[in-house]
């Protein structure tokens, strides 16, 4: 319902919704004062609006014709006819306006699919049609062009892929390293030659959120779930309030990669060994070699042991989620670093600094994470290379038993990022070596600025 004041300035047009009298038509609003715009915009829907018709979604159905496509997209018939809230590509939805805005893409454009397909099979599972266990992502999402094309067609609505699937080879100096010093043995298949080359296949995921499940996860109703959203965003999204009828929300967030070394077929073989590394996004050093914390030395040491896993006639998987800074962004990470840098950088204060600028010390939240393993059939991990407390949690609060926990070498840890590492061990990070106690934490120490200036 809009504000009385934005109501004044505006024109109600024909299919006008009354307030008055709780009749919910869609609620067209000509924008008069503000934007000049040449024909009238829809700003919301309603349930019970005339010509709402969504698409049929049974969210946990093995059938994907009777699960349904998820339809987001306004064109076409889509405005009467979607059944989820949101636009597809996460973040990168803006992009798309800018296209589309900027005339450079039509909106109608219909995507030639041609050769498209996934690079290789991923076999459905029984989990993709239960709710308890895959509430943020479309177990469907990589088949979408190929199972609803006609549906599309039929019913004048945009279906889009939300998962693809594909190989690759894999380029990275540490894997050279690790041949030139024979940790890693050239086979050909996942380790291809003397550059340490590895034959990968990758899986690309975008957000696709069951609002119920995602609600049930965080312990909290649906409403209170679409409330916070509608409102901690500003009202971008206002059918999380008046389509409760619309179960599905594709959220504007970053997605993740599954990248699988081996046969991927065997990752849902509960007689092959797995090892899984599940990384969480850190541009600065997974990217830019920042030495400030463990993130690229620990990522390249679980694809290290990936490959080894699946030279071992087991299965070797990476997962790794745009959740940058702890999910907090980067621009509140580089504050954080500063608050360190200046404040004199202990393991002790570690968290304090990030909880100070934050409010919390992490928002990643790792309750969703574990659906990418019931997609992928994984029902147990031999070999968990991370010492995290709470994807250890999640995952194994989800089911899949985790039989062994492998932190990272010491090794390779860089002496600037032993605040970081230090204060997670404490705080109940896996280890097989020391837990420091907090007056022993106030005595690691990391660079200061002054050291370097
Ligand atoms: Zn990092």
């Amino acid at each position: 319902m809009a504000p009385a004041a934005l109501l004044q300035q505006q024109t109600i047009t024909d299919h006008g919704y009354n307030s008055a009298n709780g009749s919910n038509h869609i609620h067209e609003l000509k924008l008069k004062n503000e934007i000049p715009l040449d024909k009238d915009v829809v700003l919301t829907t309603f349930t019970n609006g005339v010509g709402i018709n969504p698409l049929p979604l049974n969210w946990s159905s093995s059938d994907p014709l009777v699960r349904g496509p998820i339809v987001a997209s306004r064109y076409k018939s889509g405005l009467l006819k979607h059944n989820a809230i949101g636009a597809h590509s996460g973040s990168y939805c803006i992009y798309h306006a800018l296209a589309v805005g900027s005339k450079q893409l039509n909106p109608n454009y219909d995507a030639d699919y041609t050769n498209a397909q996934p690079a290789f099979k991923i076999k459905q599972q029984p989990q993709w049609s239960n709710r308890e266990k895959i509430v943020s992502m479309d177990p469907f999402g990589h088949l979408t062009p190929w199972l609803y094309s006609k549906v599309g067609q039929d019913e004048d609505v945009e279906i889009k892929p939300t998962i693809s699937v594909t190989k690759a080879h894999m380029q990275l100096l540490e894997m050279k390293e690790a041949v030139d010093q024979g940790r890693l043995k050239i086979d050909g298949q996942v380790v291809i030659n003397s550059n340490g080359d590895l034959n990968v296949s990758k899986v690309a995921v975008e957000p696709v959120w069951y609002l119920p499940g995602v609600a049930k996860r965080f312990g909290i109703s649906e409403n209170e779930l679409r409330k916070a959203l509608f409102e901690d965003t500003n009202g971008m999204y206002p059918e999380l309030i008046t389509r409760p009828d619309i179960k599905v929300f594709l959220a504007p967030i970053g997605g993740l990669t599954v990248y699988i070394f081996g046969n991927p077929e065997d990752i849902s073989n509960p007689d092959k060994k797995l090892a899984l590394r599940v990384h969480d996004e850190c541009n600065g050093s997974d990217v830019f070699g920042s030495d400030i914390c463990t993130c690229r030395p620990y990522l390249t040491f679980g694809i290290e042991e990936a490959a080894k896993e699946a030279q071992n006639g087991g299965v070797g998987a990476v997962i790794y989620f745009r959740k940058e800074g702890r999910a907090l962004g980067e621009v509140t990470k580089y504050l954080v670093y500063n608050a360190r840098k200046r404040g004199g950088d202990t393991a002790a204060e570690y968290f304090h600094r990030t909880e100070c600028i934050a409010g919390v010390r992490d928002m990643r939240f790792q309750q969703l994470m574990p659906d990418v393993l019931h997609w992928l059939g994984i029902t147990k991990i031999d070999r968990m290379l991370s010492m995290s407390n709470m994807k250890h949690d999640a995952i194994v609060d989800q089911g899949i038993p985790i039989l062994e926990r492998i932190p990272i070498p010491d090794e390779l840890i860089p002496p600037d990022s032993r605040v970081e590492i230090d204060a997670k061990i404490n705080s109940g990070y896996f280890t097989n070596g020391k837990v420091l106690n907090q007056d022993e934490l106030k005595e690691v120490k990391g660079r200061d600025w002054n050291d370097v200036e």
